[in-house]
């Protein structure tokens, strides 16, 4: 297709929007542009961040002599025509805006040169074009991108230092590595090499981008159900990380960030990791076209499906079917030499069954039953990962099973885990207390079994649940101070806090505007008497970006109760008998329990493995 100006309608389809920003958004467009021309080969190059200069050299097909000057025009497009084309995009530009804004904002220089034409270049500055001339150079294009934003000074006041700005831009590119594993990459940075990928694979650049070691910690699969796949590695779970960042979500091969997957991805994990600790996973998600829309937003990182609960679903079970080590996860798991489907020696000598018949997505849809997976409503059972991975080689299916409703899948594993949880619970009347180590760990005997219970966490665990269960009712009792608190913050910090004086309320704190940037506490909650308020709005306060972007005060007031809680406890502290019986009591036998910060609360030991220390059995 040649470049053209898109008609007005179509153009109207698109809600137009800014496409550069900073100078990882101009890197992310020119590669992106590199890889819709077919490159295998791209390079990219920065200056002072990005704000000097950006280079972006490719071998792709290249920009005909005559078109040259097309590219610049905004709605210029070779990837779009008409409004159904939207319906079925599988290149990654196709607004046809990007060139045309970055060479408003800077001085750029397209060179390009196709398999049969010559080299040219064409200057632009401010988006002012220059004169066509003749060039060298290989096959292939090469953008430059010089003095960013110089024109619009107010712009550039908001980039940030050229080391946050590399940062950004190492960050961005290691998502194409990842998701173009076949293209080999190249940047350089103030002339220091900070990625070279060789297009050879997925492995390979994981291991570019995460370290060789990666390959250790995680899982390689690849699944497919019902016309949707769903390949790439999962952390083990003791392989978690402190944030979100070593995420990465990739739709038909565009790096996106999504909530349906993030939820289905946490839901599995859930029992597994701690509060706070988030999953490492590099996930590829192809799914047909006319499912996703990817116009959701003006920089693509967000895209909508048509039926989030058949892609939900599907990720949840696959996903679920691997940490929990169930039969089906052979199916999935690609062993370390990167041949699928040969891992199961039993699988391959048993008489080849009739292949399933596949499951399109649209079949799916039909048969999708009301059955919505809870999201975040699981109870978490903690379970011996490496054990349930090992039996599960012992106990390989002799074929694999059919495959059947990924809702109906996905039913029967949260009975069963619920089925667990029950099981799990016990008698609290029948433990038998043997006493208290280190002043912290509370020692129960219970027929076979040996609990140690961590009374701080449960203890926090407790004002937890009361605190929150209080908010819910508004039944929260407030307690008067003597001598009210002031607390004074910057005014971003305030106009938080102000906006969110109704939570605060809620809680059981009497909180009111006093002067200034400053707030007078008079009043906290009457079960969090000894809290540490300081303490207790530093931890709030902590984490005011994160919550800012967050609308559901839900997830404010569990903030809020995890950092109340935490401000009120205190370490190291010995429980009366009294105490202890009524912890005990309140955990209701539940054993799983985990503390607002997500460690568990009780250890079981079974009497078997003390004996297997003493060698009495083997
Ligand atoms: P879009 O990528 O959305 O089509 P751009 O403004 O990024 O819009 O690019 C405009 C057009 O210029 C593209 O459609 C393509 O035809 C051409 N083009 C841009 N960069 C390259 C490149 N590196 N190699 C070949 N063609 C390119
Ligand atoms: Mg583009």
């Amino acid at each position: 297709m040649s470049i053209h100006v898109l008609s007005a309608d179509v153009f109207n389809k698109i809600a137009a929007g800014e496409v550069v920003d900073r100078p990882y958004s101009v890197v992310k467009e020119l590669v992106e542009n590199a890889l819709d021309a077919g490159a295998t080969e791209i390079g990219v190059e920065t200056e002072g961040g990005g704000k000097r200069l950006i280079r972006v050299t490719d071998n792709g097909c290249g920009i005909p002599k005559d078109e040259l000057r097309l590219a610049y025009l905004p709605h210029a497009t070779s990837k779009l025509s008409r409004a159904e084309d939207l319906e079925r995009i599988r290149t990654l530009g196709f607004r046809g805006e990007a060139i045309a804004s970055i060479a408003a904002v800077s001085r750029m220089k397209l060179t390009s040169k196709t398999k049969d034409g010559e080299a040219y270049s064409l200057r632009s500055e401010g988006g002012a074009l220059g004169e066509l001339t003749r060039d060298g150079g290989a096959d292939g294009t090469c953008a430059l991108v010089e003095d960013l934003f110089f024109n619009t000074p107010a712009r550039r006041k908001f980039l940030k230092s050229d080391a946050q700005e590399d940062a950004d831009i190492a960050n961005m590119l290691s998502r194409f590595l990842l998701s173009r594993p076949e293209v080999s990459f190249t940047y350089t940075a103030n002339g220091k090499v900070k990625y070279r990928s060789f297009g050879d694979g997925l492995r390979s650049a994981l291991a570019v981008v995460y370290g060789a070691d990666v390959l250790n910690k995680t899982y390689e699969f690849d699944a497919e159900k019902n016309g949707i796949r769903l390949h790439g590695f999962l952390g083990a779970p003791e392989f978690s990380k402190p944030n979100r960042s070593y995420q990465s979500l990739f739709v038909n091969g565009r790096y996106v960030v999504n909530q349906t997957v993030s939820a289905a991805v946490s839901n599995a994990y859930g029992a597994y990791l701690m509060k706070r600790q988030y999953p490492f996973f590099v996930l590829f998600l192809e799914v047909p076209p006319e499912v996703v829309d990817v116009n959701v937003h003006p920089n693509k990182a967000d895209v909508r499906f048509a039926e989030n609960q058949v892609i939900y679903g599907c990720v949840y079970s696959v996903v679920s079917a691997i940490l929990d080590g169930n039969a089906r996860a052979l199916e999935y798991l690609v062993p370390a030499d990167g041949r699928k489907g040969e891992a199961a020696p039993a699988a391959a000598a048993a008489p080849a069954a009739p292949a399933p018949a596949q499951m399109s997505y649209e079949q799916a849809k039909k048969q999708l039953s009301f059955d919505v997976p809870p999201l975040g409503g699981r109870t978490p059972v903690p379970r011996p990962f490496r054990e349930e991975r090992n039996e599960l080689e012992v106990h390989a299916p002799a074929a694999p099973a059919p495959r059947e409703d990924v809702f109906e899948e996905n039913r029967r594993f949260l009975l069963e885990r619920e089925n667990k949880a029950r099981q799990d619970k016990i008698d609290a009347d029948l433990l038998v207390y043997k006493g208290e180590i280190f002043r912290t760990y509370l020692c129960y005997e219970l027929g076979d079994t040996v609990y140690l219970i961590d009374q701080h966490a449960a203890h926090e665990r407790l004002i937890y649940d009361r605190l929150r269960a209080k908010c819910e009712a508004r039944t929260v009792c407030s307690q008067p101070m003597l001598v009210p608190y002031l607390l004074n913050v910057n005014a971003q910090e305030f106009a938080f806090l102000e906006k969110n004086l109704q939570l605060l309320r809620e809680l059981g704190f009497e909180a009111e505007p006093f002067g200034g940037n400053s707030l007078k506490i008079s009043a906290v909650p009457a079960d969090l008497r000894d809290i540490r308020l300081e303490e207790f709005f530093g931890e709030v306060l902590a984490s005011m970006e994160t919550l800012r972007g967050i609308r559901l005060p839900d997830l404010l007031k569990d903030k809020l109760a995890t950092a109340a809680c935490k401000a009120a406890v205190k370490g190291g502290e010995a429980l009366t008998d009294g105490e202890v019986r009524s912890l005990i009591r309140a955990m209701q036998g539940d054993m799983t329990l985990k503390c607002p910060h997500g460690r568990p609360v009780a250890v079981r030991i079974a009497r078997a493995e003390i004996e297997k220390l003493f060698k009495r059995i083997v």
